[in-house]
């Protein structure tokens, strides 16, 4: 079986395992996290499999998670009390999920350093 094949957010992608979808692109899916860690914790991934931020460098997908990302915010009304945006990467930076993903996290005040 190929990456794409077992990979959770492939599937998710391709409709296999239901989600809350909040926004979608040609190139994008924003859907609610199982898990959320805010009141608004919205995942935005990319429809192709790309393993992480490291190998998204030097490729229009980041620009178009962050702009999907920040149109969920507008609309879920987190603009003007602020928000936070995160792309968990690899083992030191918390990474689960093998597929390029970042957290809309907002709706309550985040803590800074992060855990
Ligand atoms: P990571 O830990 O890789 O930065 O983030 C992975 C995220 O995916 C976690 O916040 C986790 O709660 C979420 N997640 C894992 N499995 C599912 C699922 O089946 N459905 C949804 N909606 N979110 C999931
Ligand atoms: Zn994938």
């Amino acid at each position: 079986m190929s990456d794409t094949e077992q990979c959770l957010f492939c599937r998710i992608g391709r409709g296999e395992i239901p989600v809350t979808i909040v926004a979608e692109t040609g190139d994008c899916l924003a859907f609610r996290d199982i898990t959320p860690q805010a009141p608004v914790h919205v995942l935005v991934i990319p429809r192709a499999h790309v393993r992480s931020l490291n190998e998204a460098a030097g490729t229009p997908l980041v620009g178009a998670i962050i702009e999907l990302a920040t149109q969920v915010a507008q609309r879920e009304g987190l603009a003007r009390a602020g928000y936070r945006v995160v792309f968990n990467t690899n083992e030191d930076g918390g990474q689960t999920v093998y597929h390029l993903h970042a957290h809309l996290l907002g709706g309550r005040q985040m803590r800074w350093p992060p855990g």
